[in-house]
């Protein structure tokens, strides 16, 4: 099936341009270009257009929960963030016993393969107790090579990420160890300072996890993770833009340092995105979600977001006085190579066609995965 649109403007990671042409066969796009409207061709009437974006780290939606096991749940969270706009997620596991690991790589696994989930993200277990957040302490360890081996092993390559806090024993090899099967490694839940996260980094972690949160803040004496993160240009920030977890003048700040190049916004989301609020879990632990924040009902600590990333769209642009352009780059380009996703996250020839299609304030009207609609008038 062949498809073109036009009459949009198409935001790039370089401009807005306007009256764009994208044509797309099958899942494909095969052309983007300025001219005369094509006979047959969809009038998208002035609209906004960006490519679908593209979701690093997300733990559920939709009353749907990745660490469920339950192929129900993570097929709703997975379509109630593509009504949001993420064409392409990675379902992030909390903290959990090998065994629930197991489990739960094995029913997320048909989602993978359908293409439904872009790989599954290990957050923990072997992550700092002093910033674990909302993972169950009394299951963090350190990484042990065996059991790596044999999630490595049941999940195939349907890991693509693990976050870890490089200073616990064996942290260092561990990074080694994932990084020679593929898989991307992220420091995060840490207390590494500034020599260990540079270690973790020379031995191939590339992604900070929702940088600022769950690490020490930059200190004059000791600067800690956070300045090896934000220093190293091999490294890309993930930052939770809900203006719950950062300050938007911070979000700001570290974009201006390291570049929308550099910077995944991520939405760290929880089942209640998407969802009325109440009574959750995240992993085994009980939360409660209120006034647009989920946080632990034992001690009050945030447990993910409810951010959905048409919303983080909104925030950068509009409380964190990002440009269109660079909002693309830190909502789909740079996730996608983060990831390896190498036909995602920009709108070209032989990208596959995600995009979004926004009115003036940024709300999604349409939703287009591989080249079908899938939200909006059809
Ligand atoms: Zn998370």
């Amino acid at each position: 099936m062949s498809v073109t649109l036009c009459g949009m403007r198409l935001v790039t990671e370089d401009d807005v341009i306007e009256d764009a042409i994208i044509a797309i066969e099958g899942e494909r796009v095969v052309g983007v270009r300025r001219g005369s409207r094509p006979a047959g061709a969809i009038d998208l009437e002035g609209a906004l257009v960006m490519a679908g974006f593209v979701d690093q780290h997300c733990h559920g939606g939709g009353q749907g929960d990745f660490f469920s096991a339950d192929i129900d749940q993570i097929r709703t969270a997975a379509a109630t963030h593509l009504a949001h706009g993420t064409t392409t997620i990675v379902a992030s596991l909390v903290t959990a016993t090998t065994e629930d690991l197991l489990a739960q790589l094995a029913a997320l696994r048909p989602t993978v393969a359908d293409g439904t989930i872009a790989g599954v993200h290990l957050e923990g277990p072997w992550i700092s107790p002093q910033e674990c957040g909302a993972h169950d302490i009394t299951l963090l360890r350190s990484p042990d090579p065996a059991e790596i081996e044999t999630l490595l092993d049941a999940a195939g390559s349907d890991i693509a990420m693990v976050t870890l806090a490089p200073e616990l024993a064996g942290g260092v090899a561990a990074t080694e160890q994932f990084v020679d099967a593929g898989v991307v490694v992220a420091v995060g839940h840490t207390e590494a300072d500034l020599a260990t996260t540079r270690a973790a980094i020379d031995s191939g972690a590339t992604v900070a996890t929702h940088l600022l949160n769950r690490m020490p803040v930059l200190h004059k004496r000791s600067p800690g993770p956070v300045l090896a993160l934000m220093d190293d240009p091999r490294v890309v920030c993930e930052l939770i833009v809900d203006g719950v977890h950062i300050d938007p003048e911070m979000v700001r700040f570290v974009i201006e340092h390291v570049g929308p190049d550099r910077v995944a916004a991520v939405t760290d989301a929880m089942g209640a995105a998407g969802a009325p609020e109440g009574r959750y879990k995240i992993g085994y632990l009980d939360v409660e979600v209120a006034d647009g924040q989920a946080r632990l009902t034992s001690d009050g600590a945030l447990a993910g977001s409810v951010l959905t990333l048409d919303t983080a769209l909104v925030n950068l642009v509009t409380k964190c006085g990002q440009s269109l352009p660079d909002a693309t780059r830190m909502l789909s380009a740079t996730p996608a190579r983060t990831m390896g996703l190498t036909d995602r996250g920009r709108l070209a020839a032989g990208m596959r066609a995600d995009l979004v299609v926004l009115d003036d304030q940024l709300s999604i009207s349409r939703v287009m995965r591989a080249g079908t609609w899938v939200s909006g008038p059809q």
